[in-house]
């Protein structure tokens, strides 16, 4: 007889989720705990995460004061992670971490393994991926509610050495290790095609070159220092020139040359740390 109240809906659009959640508050954080997140994020949590910040304001040059609290979201249990998403974020993909513009970081890390080494493994991306999302959000690129970049290296490249750096610090190289594999492969792939290797034809296609794109900046910081690295990302982000013209002015070399050097890099390095420790 009478129309369904829509009342049902939007009880389910409500921001609060269904399930039991554990808290910490602490300095610049506000973090939620959804699943087992807790046992996974294990002793010295606060102490890793505040690391965590620092490691992120060292590597982009300035300290950033939150004045607000950054809130962090944790979750184990994929499918509460995603309904998570969806009903609080749904425009956004349901990538590993994501973050809107109220300083929410939200990350998942699937069941926590038993083996110990894939145990660290998870604890150590648990912080990489806070740690990519608070670069995103950092001042270095305008702050929170910043617009991402379109091409990815401005941005998205450098919260993905952002990341790595933290996964390492937080005691886990098992994805460098993997990156490196697959970069050779990578490698191997693109040659057979055009027979050699560019980062502005990966540009278009990147996703298909990701393990090699990330060893880029790591590899460039061995060779030339954090501080040449940072100069290079000012140039990309802030003045907004093209990769070629910001390598150039920064490293006074040509892209080609540069990719060259990379490449046998790649080829030559027997394992991760020849090439960029
Ligand atoms: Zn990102």
């Amino acid at each position: 007889m009478s129309i369904e109240s829509p009342k049902i809906e939007k009880e389910k659009l409500s921001r609060e989720p269904i399930i039991e959640r554990a808290g910490v508050v602490f300095d610049d954080f506000d973090v939620s705990f959804f699943n087992d997140a807790e046992e996974l994020a294990g002793d010295g949590f606060e102490e890793n995460l505040t690391e965590t910040k620092k490691m992120v304001d060292d590597i982009l040059g300035s300290e950033w004061k939150i004045d607000d609290k950054l809130r962090v979201y944790l979750f184990t249990d994929e499918n509460q992670y995603k309904e998570y998403l969806k009903r609080n974020f749904p425009k956004i993909p349901d990538d590993m971490a994501t973050f809107d513009r109220k300083t929410e970081s939200v990350f998942r890390c699937g069941k926590i393994p038993e083996n110990e080494e894939f145990r660290d493994y998870c604890r150590a991306q648990m912080f990489s991926g806070v740690g990519h999302e608070m670069a995103h959000l950092h001042p270095f690129f305008g702050g929170v509610g910043n617009k991402a970049s379109k091409g990815k290296w401005e941005q998205e490249m450098i919260c993905v050495f952002v990341e790595d750096k933290v996964r390492t610090k937080t005691g886990s190289d098992l994805m460098q290790k993997m990156s490196m594999e697959n970069a050779k492969k990578e490698l191997e792939k693109f040659r057979n095609k055009e027979g050699n290797f560019s980062l502005e034809a990966a540009d278009t296609n990147w996703k298909n070159f990701y393990s090699l794109e990330r060893l880029f900046y790591p590899w460039l910081e061995k060779r030339y220092g954090m501080e040449k690295l940072r100069q290079l990302w000012t140039v990309l982000f802030k003045d907004k020139k093209g990769i070629s013209e910001s390598l150039k002015e920064i490293y006074g070399e040509d892209i080609d040359d540069l990719e060259k050097q990379f490449e046998e890099g790649v080829e030559k390095a027997q394992n991760y740390e020849e090439l960029v420790k």
